[in-house]
């Protein structure tokens, strides 16, 4: 089938590429419509590895992904031919002793779209778990759809903060994943958010999303806002969502007594932690690996219109512009929160 492989670092080709998935009675075929273009594959384009994952082979790119369902398994009552639904790309073993804990997103045996060995979605046709495939509420879209990936990130930070109605949060790093991160924070019960970042058309569209104060730290101090918004007492949650060492060694200076830090942002490199200034406001400190449980809830918010993704979609290519759009996409344009690709 035809599909968006990543040959090498630094080299995607549109082409055929021969994949056999067979159809179990619990999974369902289903005709990929739209993909965002994440962090993580244009990170595998421009370097050739994310971490751990390295590209050794030709790898097809996307994980974040809607589509309509073509057929179904036999056992499958929940999913019909036609249903437009959105994937979860991260698949357990849900006989792991991780997945009886409820916590599938850590089973060390799951595979996930476009995280090398494993090929991702950027084809015609992908089989899944139908367990791991949602059917989109009418209102929402199938580019929306193609949102619920990354926003169930946001709501992994949202629900790992444990948020309390009227709660002020932080969010340091105003890509994607911060946006998504106020978005769920909002949805959560928050009551107001300082989102900060350098790029100024990223806290322009933050502003326009809801409570939300937009901090540039080129020419304002965030620990005097926040103080400013808090009486000096400091936010209820620190959501990390930069990945920056400076940022997160200052997370601890922004939270109140006893508040809580989300780390959201993976560092590219090790980064102390002021261990000293945490214990001093006993802050409580949660960690986020992509997400477990929140798909539905997604969809819930977005139908219900407590949350709106759309201002997120900044650029659309045809499937067969992918090349071009994951170019697009390497070059980190101020304005831009997500590429998506579009199959008709
Ligand atoms: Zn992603």
């Amino acid at each position: 089938m035809e599909a968006v492989v990543l040959e090498k670092k630094g080299l995607i080709r549109i082409r055929d590429i021969d994949i056999r998935e067979n159809m179990g009675p619990d999974d369902v075929r289903i005709a990929v419509r739209a993909v965002g273009v994440c962090g993580s594959d244009v990170h595998y384009y421009t370097h050739g590895g994310v971490g751990p994952y390295v590209v050794r082979e030709p790898m097809v790119l996307g994980h974040e992904a809607s589509g309509i369902v073509l057929e179904v398994g036999k056992h499958v009552d929940t999913l019909r031919p036609g249903d437009p639904v959105c994937m979860e790309p991260g698949i357990p073993d849900m006989k792991s002793r991780a997945a009886r804990l409820g916590l599938y997103n850590l089973d060390p045996s799951l595979t996930f779209w476009a995280t090398p060995p494993i090929h991702g979605c950027l084809r015609e046709s992908v089989v899944h778990p139908a367990s791991f495939t949602y059917r989109l509420p009418p209102s929402v879209s199938l580019g929306e759809g193609a949102l619920v990936e990354p926003f169930a990130v946001g709501l992994q930070a949202a629900k790992k903060a444990g948020i309390t109605p009227g709660d002020t949060a932080v969010v340091t790093g105003a890509g994607t994943i911060g946006l998504m991160t106020c978005l769920a924070a909002l949805g959560g019960g928050c009551s107001r958010i300082i989102i900060s970042d350098r790029l100024q058309p990223k806290l322009d569209l933050a502003a326009t999303l809801g409570p939300i104060v937009g901090v540039n730290i080129q020419k304002q101090d965030l620990k005097e806002i926040v103080a400013e918004y808090t009486d000096g007492w400091g936010a209820d949650i620190v959501f990390e969502a930069s990945g920056n060492g400076e940022a997160i060694q200052g997370t601890f200076d922004l939270l109140r007594p006893g508040g809580c830090v989300v780390l959201v942002g993976s560092p590219l490199e090790q980064v102390q932690l002021p261990i000293v200034t945490a214990q001093a406001k006993e802050a409580r400190i949660e960690t986020v690996f992509r997400y477990a449980n929140v798909y539905d809830r997604a969809l819930s918010l977005m139908e219900s219109g407590a949350v709106n993704v759309k201002p997120f979609i900044t650029k659309t290519y045809p499937f067969n512009r992918s090349v071009e759009a994951s170019e697009y996409a390497a070059e980190n344009h101020p304005e831009t929160v997500k590429i998506q690709i579009i199959r008709e």
